[in-house]
Formats: C-alpha cells, structure tokens, sequence
C-alpha cells in the first residue's frame, strides 16, 4: 500500500503563539486546547492521515477548526510545530527551502477561495501563470494553457480578461491555472465556497470529471458537509484543531463518530451521497425461472405481494410476474412461466445515487431491482425505504406500507387454486 500514498501527515501539530513547542509538549501529555491557551493557539493537534494517489480527501470542519492551516502545513507553506509531512514519499518536513520550491513545483499546486486572477493579463496568461514562473517557454506554456482552458469549459475565452468574467468562469481559471502546472496533488482552500449555489454545484460536477479524466490527487478544503459528502472519496472531520473522523461519506453519514459529526451529518442532502446499494433491501419475492407459476404463486402469498421477479440460474433478472396472471396459468395448468414474464418494472445499477431513484421509483408501484454489472439482482429499493432513507425515519409505520403493491387476489383463493389445480407432477409446489 505505501507506494501508491501520494501525501502522508505523521502527528501534525502547528501552534501558533509565544511557546509553541512547550504547548505541543504539554498537549502530548494529555493537556486540552484550553489549557495550553495561554501558550499559544493551537491550530491542529495531532493529525495523521495517508492520501492515496487519485482520490479526493476532504477536509471537513466548522470556521477555526484548523483546515487551511492543515492545508498549508501539506505543501510547506507553513512549518509544522511538530510532526512530518511526506509528498510521493519525499519527507518535505524541516528541508531547505529551494528543496521545498522544487517540490512544491512538481508535485503540488494550490486553488484558493480567492481565485488572485491577475486583472491586466489575459485568461489564458493567468492560466499559464504557473508554467512562467517554472520559466516554461512562452509558446508552450500558452500552448499548455490553452487545453487547461478548454478542459475547464473557458473554451474560445482565452483573450477575455477576468473582469469580463463572472465569478464562476474566474474559478474556472483558478483551476484551470492549477491544472496546467501538471502537479499530481491538487490542495483547494474552500475554492467553491465564494460561488452561488448552482453554479457551485456545476463546478463540483465539472471537478469530478476532471479528476476522472486526469487522475489527480485532490484534498478539498470545506466547511459545507453536502460539498465534502459529493466530492469526497474519503472525508476528515476537524473540531476545534483535531481530526475526529475519517471515513467514506458513508462511514460518515451512517455511524457518526461522535455528536459533533452527526449534528453536522443531520442536515445534509443525503439524496445525493447515498447508493442504491447503501439503501436496498434483500429481494425476498423471487423465484427461478424453471420453478414455475405455483411456485411463484406461493412465493406471492406467503409474503403476501403482488409480483415476484424472476430469475435465471445465475441470478441474472430475466423479468417479472404478478399474481393474477401466475393464478390463471395455475388454472389452466401451464408450467411455464415465460408467456406471463414482463419487462414492465424499473431496474436500476449498484452505484445509481438516491437523487436518480426518484423519477424509477415513481414511474413504477414496484420496488427498484438494483443489479450488478452482470445484471445479477442484487437487492431491491421499495418506495417506502426510499422515502425512509431520505427522511431517516423508520419504516414500520403502517400508513406508509400502502404504498407497496400489495396481493391482488386474496391469499385464501391463491390456496384453493393451488390445492384444487390439477398438481402436475414435475412441478412441485415449493421448488425453489
Ligand atoms: P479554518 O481554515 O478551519 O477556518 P484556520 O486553520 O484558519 O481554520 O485557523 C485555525 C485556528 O488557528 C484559528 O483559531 C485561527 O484563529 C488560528 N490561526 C490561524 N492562522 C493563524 C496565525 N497566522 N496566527 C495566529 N493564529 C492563527
Ligand atoms: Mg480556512
């Protein structure tokens, strides 16, 4: 595993103050934040963590917790008080500072909340800033610029100045002027946090697509939980200078580590973070294909539903089946259950978030198939889990299970069919 961490912190302290190495002497041996105050302020405390190449680590914390004092000690814009920071696997903790430059040069840049576009240059001189200041000749760091640009959507704005762009697009060339130094770690401070909403959303998108296509390593700065759960492959929860969680979205959003976490956790749109296959449902009422209409027929009444999907062999989903037409072939003494099988219901992929759950699971009464990438069923979502897992209640309220499609014909008739019917011999009443 250790060749492929991109960033590793080892027990980070940074206090800043009149005494901050006694401060950190006396924090290791067990002293509050508090208590050490009048030595100084201690801005992180004890934070270690690895960041693996090509994912996005957020760093998620309240105003004053220490992110972007963490943030600065990663790229060596601050010293560490204590504690070592590697960058792929350069120990860059207490080396000279033309070292630092140089590492900082080829491995790192940085986007800030603040895009610093420079007014009088042009988009795409700001975006190439990087390349001139590593003395990049003048046609290919424009050159270089000029697909950074295009790569960030500014396509065909290159000669505009910032002042004719709005605050969007001039993040837009904040990133775009990250993108074309070519680093592998990007480190961005709050950098979506000046934007409005929507086009904040877009940008969170448009990151995402990007990190897809060039595999950076990103740590992500934020104070918005939504932000850090929709970007983070990993999120580290800060309170006042310490890490008190790190973990998945949703490590985060189902088993808080504490109150500070879940108070932050109970507002967040957990539409847009949670899977499919975070919220499905084993999926009880199936049946295999070569069992059979009484099979099936069972199947519905004992768990009292109007449909079963059927399955072939390998689990594969092949359609689905209700109970009226399963009870006809039962009377007419067919054992096959292909001329009933439809495709009338809604299937949807493991990773499908619950924000695309929505328009499936209206469109259909019944429950979302969740399959794998071999069409395998995997579980089920039914409407009422749906509506559960977004409101976070719990899902034994009777009004609410109306919803299901409940059996069309009454079980005590289901019975008399099966008992009455003539029982054909190579189809047993419970195969499976
Ligand atoms: P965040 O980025 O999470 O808002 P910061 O890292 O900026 O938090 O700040 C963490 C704490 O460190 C705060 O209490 C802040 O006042 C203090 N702090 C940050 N920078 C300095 C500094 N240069 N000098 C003194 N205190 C600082
Ligand atoms: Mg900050």
């Amino acid at each position: 595993m250790t060749d492929n961490i991109a960033v590793s912190a080892k027990n980070l302290y940074k206090v800043f103050g009149r005494r901050p190495h006694e401060a950190v002497e006396r924090l290791k041996n067990g002293a509050s934040r508090d208590e050490i105050s009048d030595l100084g302020t201690a801005a992180v405390i004890d934070a270690s963590f690895d960041v693996h190449q090509g994912e996005i680590f957020v760093v998620m914390g309240l105003s004053g917790s220490g992110k972007s004092t963490l943030i600065r000690m990663l790229n060596g814009l601050w010293d560490t008080t204590s504690g070592s920071v590697t960058v792929g696997g350069d120990l860059i903790t207490g080396i000279s500072a033309p070292k630092l430059r140089d590492v900082r040069r080829r491995h790192i840049s940085m986007v800030f909340q603040h895009f610093a576009l420079f007014p009088h240059r042009s988009v795409l001189e700001n975006a190439a800033y990087a390349l001139e200041v590593q003395g990049v000749p003048r046609d290919e760091r424009l050159a270089r610029a000029q697909k950074t640009i295009d790569l960030v959507g500014l396509k065909g704005w290159g000669e505009k100045m910032p002042s004719q762009l709005s605050g969007g697009m001039q993040q837009r060339v904040g990133l775009a002027r990250a993108l074309a130094a070519d680093t592998d770690v990007l480190l961005m401070d709050e950098a979506f946090s000046a934007l409005d909403p929507l086009i904040r959303r877009e940008m969170q998108e448009q990151l995402l697509e990007l990190q897809h296509e060039l595999g950076k390593t990103i740590i992500f700065i934020t104070h918005d939980l939504n932000e850090a759960m929709f970007l983070g492959d990993r999120i580290a929860v800060m309170r006042d200078g310490r890490i008190v969680q790190i973990g998945t979205p949703e490590d985060i959003l189902t088993d808080p580590a504490n109150d500070y976490v879940e108070q932050f956790v109970q507002d967040v749109d957990r539409a847009r973070v949670l899977t499919a296959s975070s919220v499905m449902e084993p999926a009880r009422s199936t049946v295999l294909a070569g069992a059979g209409p009484r099979a099936a027929l069972k199947t519905m009444r004992d768990l009292q539903t109007s449909t079963a999907f059927v399955l072939g062999r390998d689990r594969k989903l092949q359609g689905v089946v209700r109970d009226a037409d399963a009870m006809k072939l039962v009377r007419k003494g067919v054992t096959d259950l292909s001329s009933i099988l439809s495709d009338d219901f809604n299937a949807v992929q493991e990773d499908t978030s619950l924000s695309e759950l929505f328009v499936p699971s209206v469109e259909s009464p019944l429950p979302l198939a969740v399959v794998d990438a071999n069409g395998r069923l995997v579980g089920v979502v039914p409407r009422v889990t749906l509506l559960a897992a977004l409101g976070n209640v719990t899902t034994d309220t009777g009004d609410i299970q109306i919803l299901e499609p409940r059996l069309t014909v009454p079980s005590a008739v289901i019975t008399d069919a099966l008992a009455s019917s003539d029982s054909d011999s190579s189809v047993k009443e419970d195969a499976r």
